[in-house]
């Protein structure tokens, strides 16, 4: 076939051509932030489908998120001028995995409709199991056995490889509970994440025929950020990569950040032993950040001594420097980054705007977000939230989706055992524990025991005739989904060949789509009511997010789309155009880039974590200073890095020192800002020692200030009454107290409102201490309540 013209190879600097244009054989590019490996490795897949070496579905491509593969996607066809046809296998480890194991579930003693759980549903299995053997749960919680379990998985071994090694390992249980766990998965149909590779594994080594159909199959295998596959990946890759040996793999071994989850840096440099003669490409250029920006982010990982270094230099001279800033705490530095944001959104100190897509806010830890979230809603900020306080998670919504997984899969028993009871059916724990017996004793799924149970009348009463009722209703369901689903309206993938196909269910005439049945499901099954008929002021709230759950089912075909997508997932991260800013932990900004990034809160103990300074040897610590180095180098023109002198953690008030990582920034590329308002324009020019010293001395300085404004307020007054304590150092709490005493006045639905900055408007829901408003002005908007006053007319 004749190669069609390849523009895009213009694009690309030498190296990075060499590592696109060598298609055959291993392909090793191991280079710094920025220099351009995606854009490489993106590249790459278009030339092969250019040059007709491949054809779509034979590339199997690896991105380390859903998101990096939907861009991938994107631009792969933007190079080849046009929609490709779909590229089924660029996808996540766990994506593509998942696909692998509905295909051949059978050898693996699954159904290929299993389920996916996610940690929630893992840790309530693992705490039954502990349970049933009399293990003191206190000493010895679920959530230790899950995280040394899912360590056994990263690496590969199944409970019967499991080496003598680790037979001490949860006081020498962990080894049967394991196997007993295993085995559990398998009779509820179901998979852990980490089971999703195990498995694949698993089969690829028991069935070489089908490992070779793969093989052949996949002639290209391309991996970005190979820096931070474990050893299970490891093998997955490498057996399919035997064959013909065309694998390309990206990497940065600074940016190795998943150590804590089983990631092998070393697999990167075991690479060339693996793969002899493989094609070693270096890339030097970065092309994302401006030389302040870059010599920031190599000062700092230059201080860590287990690494290959190398240089990086950039063409973009110039520009900002990297800013510093001390705050008195956390929320004083969330108002402080908010306004920035605002400042660089209407173009400020001579720069052009920067909208707020272009700007991130790059957390250590999840629980810094809430400051975030909490001043932008107040100040009507767009924001979206990647990794954070998950929509998913919520109960009504895990409730809701229980439904929908017990229509896809009637044998998802975690799922009938959430929402059996809710709402309540009059269904006591005796009832239960029934059921739970029948199904146990009986080696059957939980709904066939309610279904004997109650066909043989052993639930009395209304509990009996409710759960008859939601054994029909999830038959009826099911039968519709069915029915509806052919012929051809949904993927082959959703229906059981086993199960004989349904008559037209009574009363229906039309096929409902997928969307049509989830409300059909909420409101026969009586959960939509439920939440209707609650009086507390979360229900508006739950309501919305259940409308919310329906509308996001329309970006999918079928619901066991829909909850795959969100077990993968498991996040917010529907794409969105509107303009926002993004908030986001470091670890999930990987591979990414802003033209205007914050890094907040570098402290001693939040950044590095306290873990990793308390670990004995710097392991850890060198990984969170990698982190600091993903950190950065995200910015592409701005980066400010702040601290706060205060900070509450789990509730508790601590005063903190500023990151040791702040010391190694380069102090010639490093502007310290002055806090506003404390101190004029002094105190960067009396700077002389390094910018974490300057900063102590800026903390010191704000701690005075700040403190006089808090000891004069009423609440630091009434709170220091009323615990009696004198010497309590909690700032915000007392600022928190000043505004509670204003008191939010209890609001009704419909009420007119006027809020401080959007004016007049009324309360259209509820949500704890957040209202969505109908803004005369400024259209719908979610505030806090605390800002919002009764309107008076
Ligand atoms: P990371 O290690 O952070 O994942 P990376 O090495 O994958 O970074 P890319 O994201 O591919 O880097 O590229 C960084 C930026 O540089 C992108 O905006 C990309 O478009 C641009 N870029 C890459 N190569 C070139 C080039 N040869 N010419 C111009 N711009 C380039
Ligand atoms: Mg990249």
């Amino acid at each position: 076939m004749a190669a069609r013209p390849a523009p895009y190879l213009d694009d690309l600097n030498p190296e990075q051509r060499r590592a696109v244009e060598t298609l055959d054989g291993p392909v090793l590019m191991l280079a710094g932030a920025g220099t351009g490996k995606t854009k490489a490795l993106t590249t790459r897949i278009a030339h092969l489908l250019n040059t007709g070496r491949a054809q779509p579905n034979e590339i199997l491509a690896v991105t380390f998120t859903n998101k990096a593969a939907r861009e991938m996607k994107n631009r792969v066809g933007r190079h080849v001028g046009g929609v490709i046809e779909g590229m089924p296998w660029l996808g996540t480890f766990h994506s593509l995995c998942n696909r692998l194991l509905r295909r051949h579930a059978e050898i693996v003693d699954l159904k290929s409709n299993f389920t996916i759980l996610d940690t929630d549903d893992q840790i309530r299995l693992l705490k039954q199991l502990i349970q049933a053997e009399n293990i003191d749960e206190k000493r010895w919680p679920p959530r230790l056995l899950a995280s040394i379990i899912d360590n056994w998985k990263n690496r590969g071994w199944t409970p019967d490889k499991l080496p003598a090694s680790e037979a001490g390992a949860f006081n020498h249980r962990g080894p049967e509970l394991y196997d007993a766990y295993q085995k559990r998965l398998i009779t509820l149909n179901a998979v852990d994440f980490g089971d999703l590779l195990l498995h694949v594994l698993t089969i690829f080594q028991t069935c070489p025929d089908i490992l070779e159909k793969y093989q052949r199959w996949f002639r290209y295998i391309l991996v970005d950020e190979y820096q931070d596959t474990n050893v299970a990946q490891y093998l997955w890759l490498r057996l399919l990569a035997q064959g013909h040996r065309n694998i390309c793999c990206v990497g940065d071994d600074d940016q190795s950040i998943y150590g804590w989850r089983g990631a092998e840096v070393g697999n990167i440099l075991r690479f060339e032993k693996d793969f002899p003669g493989a094609t070693v490409i270096r890339l030097e250029q970065n092309y994302r950040s401006t030389s302040h920006i870059l010599a920031a982010a190599s000062g700092v990982i230059a201080a860590n001594e287990d690494r290959l270094g190398k240089t990086l230099w950039t063409e973009a001279e110039g520009g900002e420097k990297v800013r510093l800033i001390g705050h008195w705490d956390g929320d004083e530095e969330a108002r402080w980054i908010g306004e920035e944001v605002e400042a660089y959104q209407r173009g400020t100190r001579g720069l052009d705007p920067i909208g707020l897509n272009e700007q991130a806010i790059l957390v250590r830890a999840s629980f810094q977000m809430r400051a975030f979230e909490d001043r932008f809603l107040t100040i009507g900020m767009p924001y979206r939230v990647i990794g954070g306080p998950r929509f998913y998670e919520r109960m009504e919504i895990r409730d809701a989706m229980a439904y929908f997984r017990v229509v896809v899969s009637p044998d998802d028993d975690l799922a009938f055992e959430r929402i059996v009871n809710t709402p309540k059916r009059g269904l006591g724990d005796k009832a239960l524990a029934t059921i739970n017996s029948f199904a146990r004793e009986n080696g059957v799924s939980m709904m066939d025991a309610a279904r004997t149970v109650v066909a043989d009348g052993g639930i009395k009463g209304k509990g009996g005739k409710n759960l008859d009722e939601l054994i029909r209703g999830f038959d009826r369901w099911r039968a519709i989904m069915r029915w509806s689903a052919q012929p051809g309206l949904q993927d082959d993938d959703v229906i059981d060949v086993d199960e004989p196909m349904p008559e037209r269910p009574a009363g229906l005439d039309a096929p409902l789509s997928h969307i049509e049945l989830a409300e059909l499901v909420l409101e026969d099954s009586g959960y939509t009511a439920h939440w209707q008929n609650d009086k507390t002021p979360e229900a508006p709230g739950r309501l919305e997010n259940l409308k919310e759950l329906i509308r996001a089912l329309e970006e999918f075909e079928n619901l066991q789309g829909f909850l795959e997508h969100v077990a993968l997932v498991m996040s917010n991260d529907t794409e969105d155009s509107a303009e926002k800013v993004t908030i986001m932990t470091l670890h999930a900004a990987k591979g990414l880039e802003f033209p205007v990034v914050f890094l907040p809160g570098w402290e001693d103990g939040l950044f590095p974590s306290q873990r990793s300074m308390d670990e004995t040897g710097l392991k850890g610590l060198e990984e969170e200073r990698r982190l600091a180095y993903v950190g950065i180098t995200r910015a592409e023109r701005h980066c400010t890095i702040s601290f706060a002198a205060n900070r509450q953690t789990y509730g508790q008030w601590n005063s903190q020192m500023p990151s040791r990582f702040i010391d190694e920034l380069p102090q010639e590329h490093v502007d310290v800002l002055t806090p506003p308002g404390l101190y004029g324009g002094g105190f960067g020019a009396a700077a002389t020692a390094s910018p974490a010293a300057q900063m102590m001395r800026g903390s010191d300085l704000m701690e005075k200030a700040s403190k006089a404004d808090v000891y004069n307020s009423p609440g630091w007054a009434r709170l220091q009454k009323n615990s009696g304590r004198r010497s309590m150092r909690a700032p915000s709490e007392a600022r928190n107290m000043v505004i509670d005493a204003a008191a939010t006045p209890a609001f009704e639905l419909g009420e007119r409102v006027f809020h401080q900055k959007f004016g007049y408007g009324t309360i259209a829901a509820f949500e704890g201490d957040k209202l969505t408003i109908d803004f005369e002005k400024a259209g719908q908007k979610k505030v806090v309540a605390s800002y919002v006053t009764a309107a008076n007319e």
